[in-house]
């Protein structure tokens, strides 16, 4: 009987967390591009985030598996947007027992079988998985090199600190370039909060391991910027294979963004238009942490006492001191959005030359493209890594504050950020410019980005299937 070609086909499969479907999402776009046949795997509750893809890329198709459910989690539950971190592990958990119906799925498959898996590296359980089913995976991650060798060496290694109290107990890196060293608390709570011998943690650790198997990483990030962690891609460490593909282009210009917008980009386009070049500070913690009160009153008096120009996007929940508001518009000194902000959009306007951070990968990568200056506040996960990195390695980003308990003084937070932006045209912002041509140069045709994507789809082609 003739045999007929077809493309190979690929399973998809996000992390639900904001921040790790963002970028996948924009992978899934670029990878809907080439002769590739595509299936998404989402819980029902996150098939929404799929349409900004799925209107763009309709070729894809999606499957949707119920949540496997946990007595531990609150029902209904199926992102982790919707958990406070000291459930995330339980969380990671609870998604690997989606092995089973998953393993089913692909055998059912006989018509179209699957080729490989691409899932997100907070998934390592696919990587038994495809390779029960004789397929390679790739682990994509939507933090930087740095980010993913050190929260894979945490786990690898296990290091303990001496005192339990110690805080700041230092946690060396010896095996990653630089050899960096951090303080007990800047580590990820995923890592502190591991038990030896506790089942979930064990099965969160495990996950983890197994990405060490996979076929490679897809990162994304971008050579110019990772260039020391991928020249070698962290041999000692034990990753096979990095493709750096970043910054993933956001599928619809970065206007959604996986959120609902509480503000038109067009009227904070219009608000921002009359400020000069580089003289707003934009202000944004992320899709997860909630600045605590004590902080966020702080930071208000700051922003009140440096004068600055600033948009603020906060999530609703956040509190802010009484009159704060009103007396900002008055002086028509800062616009406050509470919900979810076009940040892309934000950041790409001329005004806005600064952007006051938590530091979290797509937010860092959002401003590099802009060649916006960022003043660094990690508060948790990889942020801390990410700071520093941003601060001491590429020179783009000035330090104002880290942590959700420590409460700065408002004059000192006012001073941090004020001397900041004065350092207006001097070095810190022509390299965070510079950084911003660095990655025209990457994601344009033939730059090192779009050759490592072109590489990546190549492994892809190799798996040809004849049925
Ligand atoms: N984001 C947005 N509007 C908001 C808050 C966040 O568009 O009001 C987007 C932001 O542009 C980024 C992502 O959400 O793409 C946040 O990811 P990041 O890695 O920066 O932080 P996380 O939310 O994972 O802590």
């Amino acid at each position: 009987m003739e045999k007929h070609r077809q493309p190979p086909h690929i399973i998809l499969i996000p992390f639900p967390a904001q921040g790790h479907i963002i970028p996948f999402l924009d992978f899934s776009h670029h990878l809907a591009l080439q002769n590739l046949s595509l299936t998404i795997v989402v819980t029902p509750s996150n098939l929404p985030l799929l349409s900004p893809l799925l209107s763009k890329s309709p070729s894809i198709q999606t499957l949707s598996l119920p949540f496997p459910s946990s007595p531990h989690l609150p029902p209904g539950v199926e992102n982790s947007k919707d958990l406070p971190p000291s459930s995330f592990g339980l969380f990671i958990h609870a998604l690997s027992n989606l092995y089973s119906p998953l393993l089913s799925w692909i055998r059912s498959q006989t018509d179209r079988p699957v080729s490989a898996i691409v899932s997100d590296f907070f998934l390592g359980w696919t990587q038994p998985l495809a390779k029960e089913v004789g397929i390679p995976r790739f682990a994509f991650s939507s933090s930087g090199v740095l980010g993913t060798a050190v929260l894979h060496s945490l786990l690898r290694r296990l290091p303990q600190r001496l005192d339990s109290t110690d805080d700041s107990y230092p946690i060396s890196f010896p095996e990653i370039p630089g050899s960096p060293v951090y303080f007990w608390r800047q580590l990820t709570f995923l890592y502190r909060s591991y038990m030896e011998g506790d089942p979930v943690s064990e099965a969160v650790r495990q996950s983890f391991l197994w990405n060490f198997e996979s076929s490679g990483f897809v990162s994304n990030t971008f050579k110019a910027l990772d260039r020391v962690y991928l020249e070698k891609p962290l041999e000692d460490l034990g990753f096979r294979k990095i493709w750096a593909v970043g910054p993933l282009t956001p599928i619809d210009g970065g206007i959604s963004r996986g959120g609902v917008m509480s503000v038109s980009a067009s009227e904070v386009m219009l608000w921002l238009d009359r400020f000069d070049e580089g003289s707003v500070v934009y202000i944004s913690f992320g899709s997860q942490a909630v600045l605590p009160p004590m902080q966020a009153t702080v930071l208000a008096a700051a922003l009140e006492k440096s004068g600055l120009h600033f948009v603020w996007a906060m999530r609703d929940s956040t509190t802010l001191p009484e009159g704060f508001e009103e007396r900002i518009a008055n002086v028509k000194r800062g616009m406050i959005i509470k919900g979810w902000a076009p940040q892309v959009a934000i950041l790409s306007h001329h005004a806005v030359g600064w952007f006051l951070t938590h530091c979290g990968w797509n937010s860092v990568l959002e401003a590099l493209t802009a060649g916006v200056v960022m003043l660094t506040w990690p508060m948790a996960a990889d942020q801390f890594v990410n700071a520093r990195f941003l601060v001491e390695v590429a020179g783009v980003a000035v330090p104002a504050w880290e942590g959700s308990s420590e409460v700065p003084r408002e004059d000192e937070l006012a001073n941090i950020m004020k001397e900041a932006v004065t350092l207006k045209g001097t070095e810190v912002r022509n390299r965070a410019k510079e950084m911003g041509r660095k990655v025209a140069e990457a994601v344009s045709e033939g730059g090192s980005s779009y050759q490592e994507l072109e590489g990546f789809v190549q492994e892809f082609l190799k798996l040809e299937v004849n049925v």
